[in-house]
């Protein structure tokens, strides 16, 4: 309900009624499964999507996409966000393996791989966290040694999204033992049943349904036309790769915290304390004011990322990552802090599961941590800045504003 129309084009609203049309079509039945690890993935979510032609907005209408923005894909997002965690991840996995196919993927890779996965023939999964860290990926250990034309890959992923039945796999591995991580790696597609074994596959607090494993590869063969990209290149391809990972995880939250809001916002009208709605009382109000003003924030910011991604694409000069990692840092923080404002203001019932607050809870703790957590976002987020204040300015000099500017033996430093 609560959305800015008019930052919109007519076109990302037209895309984003068809999406609304989507997610109120998801049986709740679905996600009640899904919560009580009934399934191993959501299926059918994603083929409903893919009849739509709902998946990889972004890609070439010849793969099955819409040639869309970046911006409208976060319109989508926003809106896939209600239903949770777990189907937002679904759906953005297409967005970000397609990513990497679609940038430096072969002719071949994309009729094989991107084609399939928006039209929902089959199910990616990304292997960037080892069990040693997810944080220092450039210090992956997992390994991969050419042999003629094919590749053996060793090593052990965790927390896959999909591990336990994805069809293929994007994966990296170091192929130069000598040479630090970000110039070593190596994206690869690989075939679940070319040998990749499913170890575990973990109870979460949240996020279930979704066949989040620990999987192995021991001497997997895998041929070089499944290598995306350039050998030892894959430092390129995972910046790329994060674009779409931070600011779909980004717009999922929002569409997760907005849903627990609405739910707040509901309750506050109709519940009854000291003979008024509690809506009356200043501590439930303001509450959602400072909800709603933050989502908006986090929205702006969101928005604002998609458009430097999307002028980026263009060539212009311009980065989005400090941006990006602004938006999925501020996002994920604002969802966990509005779901636990939302709860709050249910009282005991919304600690139940009468409402889906709780479960909104446990997705939202989620979000700061995965896809990259919210301590390495600042960590970029300040790299990128101290890079850009130490470039040359035409901004005017305001230190000569000060009163006593001209005692510059005052200015210690050292
Ligand atoms: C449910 C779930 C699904 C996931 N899905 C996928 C998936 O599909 N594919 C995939 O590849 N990964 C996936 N992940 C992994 C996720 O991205 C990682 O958990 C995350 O990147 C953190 O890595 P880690 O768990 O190894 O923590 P670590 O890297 O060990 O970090 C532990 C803590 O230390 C902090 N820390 C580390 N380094 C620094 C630093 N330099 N400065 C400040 N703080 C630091 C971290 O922020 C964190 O708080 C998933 C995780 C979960 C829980």
């Amino acid at each position: 309900m609560i959305e800015n129309d008019f930052l919109s084009t007519p076109e990302e609203i037209k895309l984003r009624d068809e999406v609304k049309s989507l997610v109120k079509g998801v049986d709740s039945e679905l996600l009640r499964k899904m919560d009580k690890n009934e399934i191993d993935y959501p299926f059918e979510f994603l083929h409903e999507a893919a009849k739509r032609k709902l998946l990889g907005l972004r890609f070439p209408s010849k793969y099955g996409g819409r040639g869309m923005t970046w911006t409208a894909e976060m319109t989508a997002l926003e809106e896939i966000g209600i239903l949770g965690s777990g189907l937002g991840c679904s759906y953005a996995m297409v967005s970000i393996v397609g990513e990497a196919i679609n940038h430096f993927g072969t002719e071949w890779q994309k009729q094989e791989f991107l084609k399939p996965i928006i039209k929902g023939e089959k199910l990616s999964a990304e292997c960037l966290t080892e069990p040693r860290g997810g944080s220092d990926f450039f210090g992956t250990t997992s390994k991969a040694e050419k042999k003629g034309n094919k590749w053996l890959i060793d090593g052990e992923k965790r927390f896959i999204a999909g591990g336990k039945v994805a069809d293929f796999y994007l994966v990296y591995a170091k192929t130069d033992p000598e040479k630090p991580g970000h110039k070593a790696l190596t994206a690869f597609l690989v075939e679940r049943d070319r040998g990749v074994k499913v170890e575990e596959v973990y109870n979460l607090l949240g996020f279930r349904g979704m066949g989040t494993a620990r999987i192995v590869f021991k001497n997997v063969e895998v041929p070089d036309k499944y290598r995306i990209g350039e050998t030892n290149g894959g430092a390129a391809i995972f910046n790329r790769m994060m674009v779409p990972e931070r600011l779909t995880s980004a717009a999922g939250a929002l569409g997760g915290a907005r849903t627990a809001l609405e739910i707040a916002i509901n309750y506050s009208t109709k519940r009854k304390a000291f003979g008024m709605p509690i809506s009356n009382f200043q501590g439930v109000s303001f509450k959602i004011a400072e909800s709603v003003t933050k989502l908006d924030a986090a929205r702006a910011l969101i928005y604002t990322a998609a458009r430097a991604a999307d002028a980026a694409n263009k060539g212009l000069p311009v980065d989005p990552r400090r941006l990006v990692s602004e938006a999925k840092h501020f996002s994920t923080d604002t969802m966990w802090e509005v779901v636990n404002i939302a709860m709050q203001i249910l009282g005991g019932i919304g600690y139940t599961q009468v409402y889906p607050i709780e479960k909104l809870l446990r997705d939202a703790r989620l979000a700061p941590i995965w896809t990259g957590s919210n301590e390495i976002m600042k960590l970029l987020i300040q790299h990128e800045v101290y890079k850009m204040m130490g470039l040359p300015s035409k901004d005017r000099d305001v230190e000569m504003d000060a009163m006593e500017w001209y005692k510059k033996v005052e200015k210690v430093y050292e």
